[in-house]
């Protein structure tokens, strides 16, 4: 396990990773070729550390997986190169896939970019394709406790100064 940024919280990159000793954070996991030609990468945004936090709700995956899954890919600098994101079974993060010219300090400027547009939810409106017809299950979510991962999350990635810079000071001055 190296670092990529080594002033930067929790951001390392990690090919083989033993979950017991696996903290929260945004990890570069794997980059797979595909066709012999394009490379991917897949980034680990890990919510919760395995075994040692609860996981995810069912609701909170699903709120996050439909605003991420929506709103990365209109950032102006890595929407284009996202493949796609997609919730981790065991629920404690998800997995992000982009092009190989995605950096890891590009995912989390654009996370909390996405924070500062759409957090906190203040309803189930403020979820993006949560009806019957974009959606396999539109009554699964939560406006609170996902309110409350996201903040916790972003406190992993920034501190409370870094977090004040993008404007985004809140998740360290409210606590859900
Ligand atoms: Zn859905």
């Amino acid at each position: 396990m190296y670092k990529i940024k080594a002033m930067k919280k929790n951001i390392v990159s990690s090919f083989d990773v033993d979950h017991r000793t696996l903290d929260a954070g945004l990890y570069l996991r794997s980059v797979y070729t595909i066709n012999e030609e394009y490379q991917v990468r897949s980034w680990d945004l890990r919510f919760r550390a395995p075994m040692a936090h609860a996981p995810l709700g069912s609701g909170e995956v699903h709120t996050i997986e439909h605003l991420m899954a929506y709103y990365l890919r209109l950032d102006e600098k890595i929407g284009s190169s996202i493949v796609s994101f997609c919730p981790m079974g065991c629920k404690t993060g998800f997995y992000l896939s982009t092009m190989q010219n995605v950096e890891a300090e590009d995912v989390r400027e654009a996370l909390a970019k996405v924070y500062k547009q759409v957090f906190p939810l203040k309803s189930a409106s403020d979820i993006v394709g949560l009806n019957e017809i974009q959606c396999g299950n539109p009554g699964l979510y939560a406006i609170d406790s996902t309110n409350a991962a996201m903040a916790e999350y972003m406190r992993t990635l920034f501190t409370a100064d870094e977090a004040a810079e993008r404007g985004i000071a809140s998740v360290y001055e409210k606590w859900w």
